[in-house]
């Protein structure tokens, strides 16, 4: 496993929209594991493959906290077949939006269907803090961010402060 550097704002690849997976290979799993690292380091709850600059649709995920044993899931190719009318607000945050949190709303429950570690084709019914977790991620799949979902007036703010961020680092 290595570790890889996350992608910010505003570099344009995290609007790409990532391409399917087209096997589950021991490379697909490499940048499983390395994306793994990568967001253990951090530290963080979920990471897009996208984060990392390569638009291909796989995701990691793992509410475990610190102390906690370790349970990633491992997702490539997701589908959301079912979302809950019902609506759950969570303060969201994103490694590639560094130190910036804001209230989501998003439907409290999905239904999943998604490829697996071992290619396997796998279903999943997630609730609470895992529904967001995965939407979250899925969204960076279709080059949607969590600032999308917030009010136009915070998100042209926290754009244009990472935009300047930027350039003072590039002087
Ligand atoms: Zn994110």
């Amino acid at each position: 496993m290595s570790l890889r550097d996350i992608v910010t704002l505003p570099d344009p690849v995290l609007r790409q929209v990532s391409k399917p997976v087209e096997r589950v290979d021991s490379e697909a799993r490499k940048l499983w594991d390395d994306m793994l690292e990568t967001m253990y380091d951090a530290p963080g709850i979920g990471l897009a493959a996208v984060q990392v600059g390569v638009p291909t649709r796989m995701l990691i995920v793992d509410l475990a906290k610190e102390g906690e044993e370790r349970k990633p899931l491992f997702v490539a190719n997701p589908l959301i077949t079912w979302s809950s009318e019902a609506q759950s607000d969570y303060e969201e945050g994103c490694l590639s939006i560094p130190e910036f949190y804001e209230m989501v709303s998003r439907p409290s429950e999905i239904k999943l269907s998604y490829v697996g570690w071992q290619g396997e084709a796998q279903e999943l019914h997630a609730t609470g803090l895992l529904a967001t977790c995965l939407q979250h991620e899925i969204d960076h799949l279709n080059g949607v961010l969590f600032i999308d979902h917030i009010s136009r007036l915070k998100r042209e703010r926290v754009i244009k402060k990472f935009a300047k961020a930027q350039k003072l680092g590039k002087l």
